[in-house]
């Protein structure tokens, strides 16, 4: 089995390519190796489902992770569980692959990452909720044993989970992992230029910023594996899951819902740039188009709303009975009042720029080469065709072959 050390740079997109830095290791990686700079993204793009989609190469109709949370009704944004472990999906993924073929796993702070039994070394993506001790939490749904050792050798790298520090203590855990295990197949995910990209806009400062760092982090994790003989044949693979766009308004749909009398008749959960509408208790089946008056639309500043069968079309999860994107420079939120207003984000439906991500294959016998266009869920199959493994299920393409001289 041909090693994968897997990095998600959460929220680089299409338009980050040109804006790379050229003595940077990530334009070398583009430079020299295989690459694919349109990566269509899932239907909304979020990142949990996105995650699960690049590891099962499935869309979220199969794997079932098709929002960051699952539908909880009457519980405010910040209290809400998210889809954090990994018996959530429906499908097998990537990580059982390497497992069954007698590898081992290690994933640092990758999503719907927790509890899964065929990962050797978890560091757990996992927030604590009201009342929760983090410690604990993180322990619960990691490896115990791995997260103390890791935590002695580079906690004073971290600041509770604030970035850029998470992302750095991210990386330092990945390059320690493979220097003393060098693991089958490492997956690591940093969450750095998301969080500049929400806090301070899609191309502000704070993110230009950030994409350097992640290039450091890189070209550092890169470095880490050739100097670990056991991993110089190991194929760095990036990808990334969504873009963001700049936002000047939130709109909060569940009040609106109580104003216009719908509250009992669908449930709202918003998505940034979109929102799904699932039934309610006095729900009765209906044309979404029908539903709303012209102002009522104007008012929620929906621009398109998807009926149950665009949403199939999409490949979208099942449960949702319609849901509805923003019109742009608009947000949804279902928050309390008085919730932080960030500067962009994401949850978009498709046709846009943002929805435009990265796949990018770097090491011995990569071919020098730019593919055209990838769908998120070739991901999977030809990360695993890559390893020489297989993953039978998926519904995307392995596109390994091209990739390969
Ligand atoms: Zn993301």
């Amino acid at each position: 089995m041909r090693k994968v050390v897997l990095v998600s740079l959460d929220a680089f997109f299409t338009a980050d390519v040109k804006g790379l830095n050229p003595e940077g290791f990530l334009a070398k990686v583009l430079r020299e190796g295989a690459f694919c700079r349109r990566v269509n993204t899932i239907f909304p793009a979020l990142t949990y489902p996105i995650h699960v989609t690049m590891v099962t190469g499935c869309d979220p109709d199969e794997t079932g992770v098709g929002q960051n949370q699952p539908p909880q009704p009457g519980v405010p944004g910040n209290e809400r569980v998210w889809y954090w472990e990994r018996k959530h999906i429906r499908v097998p993924t990537l990580f059982d692959a390497v497992k069954e073929a007698g590898g081992r796993c290690c994933s640092i702070l990758w999503p719907v990452g927790c509890r899964n039994p065929a990962v050797r070394w978890i560091f757990p993506e996992v927030h604590p909720l009201k009342g929760e001790n983090p410690v604990v939490k993180a322990l619960r749904f990691g490896t115990p044993g791995y997260i103390l050792r890791e935590e002695k050798r580079f906690g004073r790298l971290r600041k509770g989970i604030a970035e850029p520090w998470l992302s750095d203590y991210a990386a330092a855990l990945a390059m320690d992992t493979v220097r003393r295990r060098a693991p089958e197949f490492t997956a690591v995910h940093w969450i750095d230029l998301d969080n500049a990209r929400h806090h301070h806009g899609t191309f502000s400062a704070g993110a230009k910023e950030a994409i350097d760092r992640n290039d450091r982090r890189l070209e550092q994790l890169w470095k880490a594996m050739q100097e670990t003989p056991a991993m110089k044949d190991a194929l760095l693979v990036v990808v990334s899951d969504h873009g963001q766009e700049d936002i000047r308004e939130t709109v909060n749909l569940t009040r609106l819902m109580e104003k216009y009398g719908l509250d009992r008749r669908f449930f709202v959960q918003s998505n940034g740039m979109s929102a799904c509408f699932f039934p309610g208790a006095e729900y009765v089946p209906c044309d979404p188009r029908q539903v709303f008056t012209p102002e009522q639309l104007r008012e929620m500043r929906v621009a398109r709303l998807y009926t149950r069968e665009d949403l199939d079309a999409l490949h979208a999860v099942q449960g949702p009975v319609f849901a509805a994107e923003a019109a742009e420079g608009v947000a949804f939120s279902d928050a309390l009042d008085g919730e932080k207003r960030e500067a962009a984000t994401h949850g978009f439906g498709p046709g846009r720029e943002a929805d435009l991500c990265l796949f990018a294959v770097y090491g011995r016998g990569v071919k020098k080469c730019e593919i055209p266009a990838m769908e998120m869920r070739d991901v999977g199959p030809t990360v695993a065709g890559l390893m020489g493994l297989e993953l039978p299920r998926a519904r995307g393409t392995d596109r390994s072959a091209e990739l390969l001289a």
